[in-house]
């Protein structure tokens, strides 16, 4: 674990510290309320996790999140939020939460290396890139295959390369790879893509890039490294093997759930279920973006959620004093 600011050496002491809210994640919903929380003078912990910035770390250029009309790269911008979060007296630490207990007042975090107490939690741990569950997929990971196009694309210059997917991320990274690759072949497991028009557009146009349509991969061949895959037509059952140096999977994302489960409500899909704006289902407990969202999942979002579940925290600790004064008083009326 490592400490940032110096501010609060209770932090490495080994003692238990209580604070106001602990923030667990640092994607930019987690930045984004700890800039809120901080700024309304709440003492606020914040467990990064073992990808301290999040999933943004691993973009290269950030066109769409306004502010920044040329673009800004990734981990810039969650360096410069996680700045801005210290600022204000967030204490960021760089560990990865292993143990809750929302069952006991105040919570208690438990990471790697520390125990936390807190009047309130804020979850914010986003999201992890899905897996295809094939024969090859994980040991072939780092040696030709790969879930992120921006972090190893460049490892894959002149490859024949393969994406799976049919969605913005398959996309962009298809455009991305094209700038290293020899030729990109995405496998995709419909005949239409649910990826946005403009990008659509920009893949359609790459002379280098292709589409096998209702395919789907079934194999990964290779020795030390990636040599070939196997696609299988999902209609007719038919398989041929490409050539392939490299597999890019982007098929979507699961929320970073379990460490919750049975201590609060999750929905179907594992992602965090609201009950009110971003409480969850034990009171003092918050939420904010991919954690919870998965329909709109942009850095711009999570954000604005981060923000509205830090007002919320602010509030709830606020009418939580207030009524522990009134009951306080008025013991001591009837006790007098
Ligand atoms: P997504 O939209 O959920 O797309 C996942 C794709 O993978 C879908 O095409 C899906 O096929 C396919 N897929 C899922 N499981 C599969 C499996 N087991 N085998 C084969 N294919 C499988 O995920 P995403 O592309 O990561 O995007 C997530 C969110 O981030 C979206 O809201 C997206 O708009 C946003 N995003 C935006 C940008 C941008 O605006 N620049 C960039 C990246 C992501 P089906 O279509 O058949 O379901």
């Amino acid at each position: 674990m490592s400490k940032t600011d110096g501010k609060d050496e209770s932090v490495k002491s080994g003692k238990v510290s209580l604070y106001d809210v602990i923030i667990v994640g640092s994607g930019p919903a987690g930045y984004t309320a700890g800039i809120y929380t901080s700024r309304a003078r709440l003492k606020t912990l914040l467990v990064t996790g073992t990808l301290p910035g999040g999933q943004l770390m691993t973009t290269s250029e950030v066109e769409n999140y306004p502010g920044f009309p040329n673009g800004i790269f990734g981990p810039e911008l969650m360096m410069n939020m996680r700045q801005q979060a210290e600022r204000f007296g967030t204490i960021a630490v760089d560990d990865e939460v292993i143990q809750v207990d929302f069952k006991q007042r105040p919570f208690k975090i438990t990471t790697s290396s520390e125990v936390f107490e807190s009047k309130a939690v804020l979850i914010c741990t986003g999201a992890s890139p899905r897996k295809l569950g094939i024969k090859g997929e994980q040991m072939f990971a780092g040696r030709g295959v790969s879930y992120c196009a921006t972090c190893d694309g460049p490892f894959f210059k002149g490859e024949d390369i393969v994406v799976v997917g049919g969605g913005d991320t398959a996309l962009e990274e298809a455009t991305f790879l094209s700038k290293f690759g020899k030729s990109i072949k995405i496998v995709h497991r419909r005949d239409s893509l649910r990826a946005s028009k403009i990008l659509q557009d920009k893949a359609f146009e790459n002379p280098k890039i292709e589409f096998l349509w209702n395919s789907v991969v079934s194999d990964i061949i290779g020795d030390k490294k990636i040599a070939s895959i196997v696609v299988r037509d999902v209609y007719n059952g038919k398989e041929q093997k490409i050539h392939a140096g490299g597999l890019f999977v982007a098929i979507g994302h699961d929320p970073n759930t379990g460490i919750f489960t049975g201590q609060l409500e999750l929905d179907d899909k594992g992602y965090i279920a609201l009950k009110n704006n971003s409480l969850t289902s034990v009171e003092g407990v918050f939420a904010a973006g991919d954690v919870h969202d998965y329909r709109y999942r942009q850095a711009i979002t999570a954000g604005g959620f981060g923000c509205m579940a830090a007002l919320d925290v602010e509030k709830w600790l606020t009418e939580r004093k207030h009524s522990e004064n009134k009951a306080i008083s008025s013991s001591f009326y009837s006790n007098a």
